[in-house]
C-alpha cells in the first residue's frame, strides 16, 4: 500500500484540477491520496468523483493556515465536516485575509518597479478558492519577469523580499479545537520546514497534542534526514501518528512528485481510527474515505 497524505490542486496553488491529481496519483503508483488544498474544501467533490475511475482511495482534507509563536504553521485537517459552522467561519476569515493581501503585494512590487495588474494575478488564480503568493509568482512568470515560481519567491515573495506581505492566520490552538469540533483529525504539516525548528520542539508538540493534535508530518521534502530522525523520535515518545507525503503542487513545486514520501499503512489506519472517534465524539457526520 502506497499512501500520500498531502497534495494540492488548482483550487489552491497546485497547477492541476482535483480529478487530475487523483489520476496522477494512480500513475505514480499510489493506492491512497489525500487532497489537502490550502484553506478550502472546494476540490472535494471532484476528487471524490474521480476516485472510482482512477482506482485510488481518496482522503478528503485541507491544509489550514495557522500561526504559532508568531510564526506561520500549517495544519493538515483530515475528514472534518465541511458544513460545521465554526470551520466555515475560520476558512472564510483566512480566505478573506488572502484576498485582501493581493493589492498590498502588488503595491510593494510597484515600489520596486514591477507593475503587475491585479487582474493578471486573478487570472492565474482563476480556479482557486485560495489565492496566494504562488499566483503572483505565476503572473511574474507569465510576464517573463522570472523563469519559474521558485525564482519569483527568491527574488520577490519570500519573507525579507520586497513583495512579501503577511496575512491573517488564526492561532493553531483555536484551529485544533475547531477541527475536533468538526469531527476531523489534525496533523502538523512540515513542522521544521521553512520555519525555525526552535519554535516547535517536543514540549511545544506535546502542548499541541493536549489540544488535539494527532500526528506529525515527518517525511517531507523540507526536512533533512537528521530532522526526520529527530521528529520520528519525538513522535514515538509522545505516541503521535507519523505521516509522510509529497506536498504535491503539480508543476508548481519541483522535487515534490506524488509519492516521493509516503505514509506507513499502520499509521494511516491509526489516523482513520482517530478520525472515527473524533467524528463520534463530535457527533458530526464526517465525509467517508472514498474507496474506488
Ligand atoms: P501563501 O499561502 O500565499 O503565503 O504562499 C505560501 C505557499 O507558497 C506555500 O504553501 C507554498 O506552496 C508556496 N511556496 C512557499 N515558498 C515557496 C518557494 N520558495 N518556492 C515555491 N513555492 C513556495
Ligand atoms: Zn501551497
Ligand atoms: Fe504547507
Ligand atoms: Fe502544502
Amino acid at each position: 500500500m502506497r499512501i500520500d497524505l498531502h497534495a494540492h490542486s488548482d483550487r489552491s496553488d497546485g497547477t492541476t484540477a482535483p480529478a487530475e491529481v487523483v489520476r496522477a496519483a494512480r500513475e505514480a503508483g499510489l493506492d491512497v491520496v489525500a487532497l489537502t488544498d490550502h484553506d478550502t474544501a472546494e476540490g472535494w467533490d471532484e476528487a471524490a468523483d474521480a476516485a472510482a475511475g482512477a482506482g485510488v482511495t481518496v482522503v478528503l482534507g485541507m491544509e489550514i493556515s495557522c500561526r504559532h509563536a508568531g510564526r506561520a504553521l500549517h495544519l493538515l485537517a483530515y475528514l472534518p465536516d465541511p458544513t460545521y459552522e465554526p470551520l466555515r467561519q475560520t476558512l472564510r476569515s483566512i480566505l478573506h485575509g488572502r484576498d485582501q493581501r493581493v493589492p498590498t503585494i502588488l503595491a510593494n512590487l510597484r515600489a520596486v518597479g514591477i507593475d503587475l495588474d491585479e487582474e493578471e494575478v486573478r487570472r492565474q488564480a482563476s480556479s482557486a478558492a485560495a489565492v496566494g503568493r504562488p499566483h503572483v509568482a505565476d503572473a511574474l512568470v507569465h510576464r517573463g519577469l522570472v523563469g519559474r515560481r521558485e525564482e519569483a519567491f527568491d527574488r520577490y515573495l519570500s519573507p525579507g523580499r520586497p513583495g512579501y506581505v503577511s496575512r491573517y492566520a488564526p492561532p493553531v490552538e483555536d484551529v485544533l479545537s475547531v477541527v475536533r469540533g468538526a469531527g476531523g483529525v489534525s496533523v502538523v504539516a512540515h513542522p521544521w520546514g521553512r520555519t525555525d525548528p526552535a519554535a516547535l520542539q517536543e514540549d511545544g508538540l506535546a502542548a499541541l497534542q493536549a489540544t488535539g493534535l494527532a500526528g506529525i508530518e515527518v517525511d517531507h521534502q523540507d526536512h533533512s534526514p537528521q530532522q526526520r530522525s529527530a521528529l520520528r523520535a519525538i513522535a514515538a515518545d509522545l505516541d503521535l501518528v507519523v505521516t509522510g507525503s509529497s506536498d504535491y503542487h503539480g508543476a508548481g513545486k519541483v522535487d515534490h512528485g506524488l509519492g516521493c514520501n509516503t505514509t506507513d499503512p499502520d499509521q494511516f489506519e491509526r489516523l482513520l481510527q482517530m478520525a472515527d472517534e473524533a467524528s463520534r465524539d463530535a457527533g458530526r457526520r464526517t465525509p467517508a474515505v472514498v474507496h474506488p
